[in-house]
């Protein structure tokens, strides 16, 4: 009896002090956040000085790729390890099964507390949380509507701030302070329509963004998918979206000083009445800022809650990552949305401080992407193994710690499926290596192939090119081992057609 009781007595406080230890996960999330608008990424157009504190502090990923670039399916993936044609979320239009595993759930039996609040997007309510405040499908910039536990509340205000407050409050009072957490705090912004928040209504209303080269683009050098999109600043931007007109659910005094900013913004725009490649560019400097606008409020607000990490001593114990749902074009190829494989909507921004693992000022530029996050949140949590076999990620905790594995991805999958949809960007899948990318629009039946080394911005496709054969029959079959490895269905149709026309998102 004493030979056994004696090493448990032992054990006992060892365990707890192991458990105390463990750190917390603060999960910083946006929509729509492409890495060039932030400085850390070399941003030729803004400044982001609490995201670059994480990057300065912790790790900047320069190569994490989404695997279905928009919200939804986006957001799927990072919660199962899985890719969409195995989550069943291949569209905006799809409704996401919570009741399948996802690593808050694990995060949840191991011993953490989980919280999840701001942007959910995924239609049924969030699973694996204790406690879940979030908005009603896209939510919107002003007053919004959310759901606390499932329960319809009210706010009033910019949803960016509202958003922040109640992940301040939970981390103050919801918070359990004997057990490390898990907080996804996730915002709307910069989702379109880019309507900016009270403090920043009148940014950059002096200066020029500098325009991007490709944004008189006539995908002369792409096939037909990039010539058929609906997404092009010249054509495809709304009245709302340049914000001719006021927003609807504005209150009195939200309107008072939305219109001030605004009303001499379009008097002078009437005025100088521009025409042709001068109202393109119109277009452009409209739409940059207020999206810039969007991003400086989030900016804000992160640098708060860093602050409060700071001021309680939690920042020496938590985790905390910077991401965005996917890319996102800045006007690129004359641009906004993301969807496409093409470099711009498919990576993502990632920063992660992990003070006393990852070295400050860090980079990696090894391929990781949205499926990893879960696997690696359950490493980093001490629960490598409870990591599912049936998740696709892989952890990258390794890469943190500065030390690639030898068998870390050298090729990734991609797969976009919303077509007909918002857009109206074709389906594809492809392969990309750290110097190719060959795409299929398999609806149209036609190929693309790109040099990333020679054209990085992908203007150009080398597909039938004599010199590129030998390149294009080895991704081929790479592109064949992958979609086996993976389990892509032989018929790459949407498992269900979108259920309804959705709006863009
Ligand atoms: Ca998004």
């Amino acid at each position: 009896m004493r030979k056994i009781l004696l090493p448990l007595l032992f054990l006992a406080p060892m365990l707890l002090v192991g458990k105390s230890k463990r750190p917390n996960i603060l999960f910083m999330f946006t929509d729509d956040h492409s890495p060039l608008a932030i400085s850390a990424y070399g941003s030729k157009i803004n400044k982001t000085p609490h995201m670059d504190r994480i990057a300065r502090e912790g790790m900047r990923f320069d190569n994490c790729l989404v695997t279905n670039s928009i919200c939804g399916p986006s957001r799927a993936v990072i919660l199962t390890g899985k890719y969409s044609h195995i989550n069943g979320f291949l569209t905006n239009g799809n409704r996401f099964d919570g009741e399948q595993q996802n690593f808050a759930k694990i995060l949840q039996k191991v011993g953490y507390q989980t919280a999840m609040i701001g942007k959910w997007h995924l239609k049924t309510q969030p699973t694996g949380f204790h406690y879940s405040e979030v908005l009603i499908g896209q939510g919107p910039y002003y007053n919004p509507p959310m759901l606390k536990n499932g329960v319809r509340t009210q706010h009033t205000g910019y949803t960016t701030e509202i958003v922040t407050d109640l992940a301040l409050d939970w981390l103050k009072e919801g918070r359990e302070k004997d057990k490390p957490f898990l907080l996804m705090y996730q915002h709307k912004a910069p989702h379109r329509n880019w309507q900016p928040g009270p403090k920043h209504l009148n940014m950059y209303d002096d200066v020029t963004i500098p325009e991007p080269d490709s944004l008189f683009d006539d995908y002369a050098g792409r096939g037909t998918a990039a010539r058929t999109q609906r997404m092009e600043i010249k054509r495809d931007l709304s009245a709302n979206d340049l914000k001719l007109n006021s927003p609807r659910n504005l209150n009195p005094q939200q309107r008072k000083l939305w219109d001030a900013a605004y009303g001499p913004k379009n008097a002078a725009f009437k005025k100088a009445n521009p025409q042709g490649d001068d109202l393109i560019r119109w277009k452009y400097q409209r739409y940059i800022k207020d999206y810039l606008r969007c991003v400086a409020a989030v900016d804000d607000n992160i640098g708060r809650v860093l602050d409060y990490l700071d001021e309680t001593g939690l920042a020496k114990n938590t985790i905390v990552v910077y991401s965005s749902d996917q890319g996102w074009f800045l006007g690129e190829n004359g641009w906004f949305d993301k969807r496409w494989f093409y470099e711009y909507s498919l990576r993502m921004p990632l920063l992660a401080r992990w003070p006393g693992v990852i070295k400050p000022g860090s980079t990696n530029a090894d391929m990781v992407s949205n499926v990893d996050f879960a696997p690696t949140f359950l490493e980093a949590a001490g629960a490598a193994d409870k990591i599912p076999a049936d998740f696709q990620g892989h952890s990258f905790v390794s890469l943190m710690k500065g030390k690639t594995p030898d068998d870390w991805r050298k090729s990734f999958y991609y797969h976009y499926y919303e077509f007909p949809g918002a857009h109206s960007v074709r389906r594809h899948y492809g392969v990309r290596s750290d110097t190719h990318k060959l795409i299929r629009f398999y609806g149209i039946d036609e190929w693309e192939l790109y040099d990333l080394k020679k054209d990085p911005t992908e203007r150009t496709s080398r597909y039938g090119d004599p010199a590129y054969k030998e390149i294009t029959t080895k991704l081929k079959k790479e592109l064949d081992r992958l979609q086996k490895e993976l389990k892509v269905p032989e018929d790459t149709r949407p498992l269900k057609k979108p259920s309804r026309k959705k709006k863009p998102s």
